[in-house]
């Protein structure tokens, strides 16, 4: 069949199942995606949110620690001064031990100094330093000395001992007010000092959070990295803000191009500033361990979901699946039509209806069709067609059988004188006769006008002669619609003896026929032996 074979060859369709399911899967796991995109979006500004508060917080804190010990620090330097205010009075050794002594008691300092007006150094614990009846060369120190106020300085480098340290002095006067030097402590900003001891080395929590404090012009005055102390990080975005004098916290980029959770604030009594960063990359693997651990929540519910759909897919699909192949089948083949079950979906029970409905009405119709197609419509006797088809298969299967030409004598005569009607009723009367006469696997044909053709199987010539004369009898004694006599001419042939075609067997029958016509009509004559 051409039109199947071209169907055949078009693209693969998508099967309805397959449809169904797809569109239905995916909208399923769209709506999950979208569902985790956006619990991921405010799970992670939550987290984000939590992060920066606490990192304010504990920026607060480190602050207010920061403050009370600068403060501290301080009173602990004032009184020192007012200790060395009648120091002209006191020698060498016990400025000394009251250096040393004020230097251990509180370990605020890792250096203590006494430096007179003149800014010779007078006393420095510890003495390993060495540099006492020296005078102060550094810039840091000279100004520290011309101020006549408490001071504290911006990291600097030491002229003596090369260190990188911090000053913060306090005025010494004696007790009619005269300024007699000053008195200051050093932090030693890479060696153990006051601010390791109080906030430890390595200043990160378990959650990746760290702190670090800057001085007022924002350098490293303390970070976990001990190689980056007194870097200058002023350009940092926090720093930047503590020099401005704002507290705060918000997400920023830091210098070295990492995005952070900042929280900067200064310590009041010195305008250092703490900053608390956690890297954003802490928050986000701990989002992504809640996605994950929401993913394996999911999954079993999900999971069966999706095998739900599937199922349902597959089940609204099914009545429509069927009656396309159904259908299908229909256009090549005879299909059995069951009564098929009642389906719940609507359209699918109409169309199945519909399909049953067309489907029995066009088998009713071929069925007609091709009882047409082979009878004849006044005798309902088999027409020529079928006769020759039966020939050609009866010989192909080398079924012996015997064949009678029927010609009604004067039929011409019966038309002229009762009508064609009546004409039409003697052929349906010889038709009756000829059908009662045979086995039902003898094929009985309206040959053309009043002509008609007899095929008894497995039957010689002798048994055929019979049966056509008890035709012949039947005929010529029966009553009929006409009342008059009728009568037959009838010739007979076999099959293989005469002829092994159909159309040679057709013509040594009619020849026989005609021998009877010619012979006087109303008689049965075989063929000839060849
Ligand atoms: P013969 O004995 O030689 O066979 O004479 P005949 O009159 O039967 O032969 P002929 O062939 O001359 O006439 C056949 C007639 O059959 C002619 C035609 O009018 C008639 N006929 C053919 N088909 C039909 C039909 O279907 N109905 C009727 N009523 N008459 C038909
Ligand atoms: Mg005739
Ligand atoms: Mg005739």
């Amino acid at each position: 069949m051409p039109v199947l074979q071209k169907r055949a060859s078009r693209p693969k369709r998508i099967s309805l199942v397959t449809l169904l399911t797809g569109l239905v899967s995916l909208s399923v796991i769209l709506t999950v995606t979208i569902l985790l995109l956006s619990f991921y979006q405010s799970k992670k500004q939550a987290l984000i949110n939590t992060t920066l508060t606490l990192n304010h917080t504990s920026a607060i804190k480190m602050s207010h620690t920061l403050d009370a010990l600068i403060k501290s620090m301080r009173s602990s330097l004032q009184y020192s001064a007012s200790i060395f205010s009648n120091r002209n009075e006191m020698t060498a050794d016990d400025v000394y031990s009251k250096l040393e002594l004020i230097r251990r008691t509180n370990n605020y300092f890792n250096s203590v100094t006494v430096v007179d007006e003149t800014g010779r150094v007078q006393s420095v614990s510890p003495g390993s330093i060495g540099t006492v009846g020296s005078y102060v060369k550094t810039e840091t120190a000279k100004m520290a000395l011309a101020l006549k106020k408490p001071y504290i300085s911006k990291p600097y480098v030491t002229s003596s001992t090369k260190r990188l340290i911090v000053l913060m002095s306090e005025p010494i006067f004696d007790k009619d007010g005269i300024y007699r030097g000053v008195i200051g402590g050093t932090i030693y900003l890479h060696e153990d000092n006051i601010l390791n001891t109080i906030f430890g080395s390595n200043p990160t929590d378990e959650l990746g959070s760290s702190f670090y404090i800057v001085g007022s012009d924002g350098h490293l005055l303390f970070h976990r990295d001990p190689n980056r102390i007194g870097e200058d990080i002023s350009a940092n975005p926090a720093v930047r803000k503590l020099i401005q004098g704002k507290n705060g916290y918000e997400q920023m980029v830091n210098l070295r191009g990492q995005t952070v959770l900042a929280a900067y604030v200064k310590v009041p009594e010195n305008d250092w500033g703490v900053v608390v960063v956690s890297p954003i990359s802490v928050v986000q693997e701990q989002v992504n361990r809640d996605i994950q651990s929401v993913l394996l929540y999911m999954l079993p519910s999900f999971l069966l979901l999706m095998l739900v759909v599937i199922v349902l897919a597959r089940k609204i699909a099914k009545p429509f699946v069927s009656l396309a192949n159904l259908v299908s089948k229909a256009g090549r083949q005879e299909v059995e039509l069951s009564e098929g079950s009642q389906h719940w979906n609507r359209e699918a029970e109409l169309l199945s209806r519909a399909i049953r409905f067309a489907l029995t009405n066009i088998k009713k119709k071929t069925e007609q069709l091709t009882h047409d197609a082979r009878t004849d419509p006044l005798t309902g006797l088999t027409n020529r067609r079928t006769l020759e088809e039966t020939m050609q298969k009866w010989m192909a299967e080398q079924i012996p059988f015997s064949i009678m030409m029927m010609d009604l004598d004067r039929f011409k005569a019966i038309n002229d004188t009762y009508g064609h009607q009546a004409g039409d009723e003697v052929l349906r009367h010889f038709a009756k006769i000829i059908s009662s006469s045979l086995r039902p696997e003898d094929v009985s044909c309206r040959f053309g006008g009043e002509e008609f053709v007899v095929l008894v199987s497995h039957t010689g010539l002798e048994e055929a002669y019979q049966v056509a004369e008890r035709i012949r009898r039947a005929l010529e004694t029966r009553t009929n619609p006409i009342g008059q006599r009728l009568t037959v001419s009838q010739g007979i042939a076999h099959y293989p003896s005469h002829a092994v075609s159909p159309e040679g067997l057709l013509h040594v029958a009619d020849e026989a026929m005609y021998k009877a016509k010619r012979a006087g009509r109303n008689q049965t004559m075989i063929a000839e032996e060849e």
